[in-house]
């Protein structure tokens, strides 16, 4: 799946580095190749290749990752492709939407 890609800047993911022990549980777990480590701590190289499944911050142990997993652009877009249906978030009118 590395390589498919939707809309820029909209991903809710988050890293917090000064957690991070360098586990790699990120790096292996993730299908779109958004971590790499570097200097022993992981750092996102490909933000826009993330589709919010939420593994990453499921096997984050300490806790450094965050990511808002089922809702928001990413989710609205796959259930769309899915179904066949216009996209919706259910986040509109929050101050997060993008649309
Ligand atoms: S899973 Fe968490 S602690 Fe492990 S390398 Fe990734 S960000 Fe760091
Ligand atoms: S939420 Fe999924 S696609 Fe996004 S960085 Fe984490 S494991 Fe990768």
């Amino acid at each position: 799946m590395v390589g498919l890609r939707y809309l820029s800047n909209v991903v809710s993911l988050e890293l917090d580095r000064s957690k991070c022990n360098g586990c790699r549980k990120c790096v292996e777990v993730c299908p779109h190749a958004v971590y790499v480590i570097e200097e022993k701590r992981a750092i996102i190289v490909d933000r826009d290749a993330c589709m919010e499944c939420g593994a990453c911050a499921q096997n984050c142990e300490p806790g450094a990752i965050t990511v808002r997993s089922g809702v928001g652009c990413a989710a609205a877009f796959i259930y769309s492709a899915l179904t066949g249906t216009e996209p919706c978030c259910g986040d509109s009118g929050s101050p997060t939407c993008c649309g």
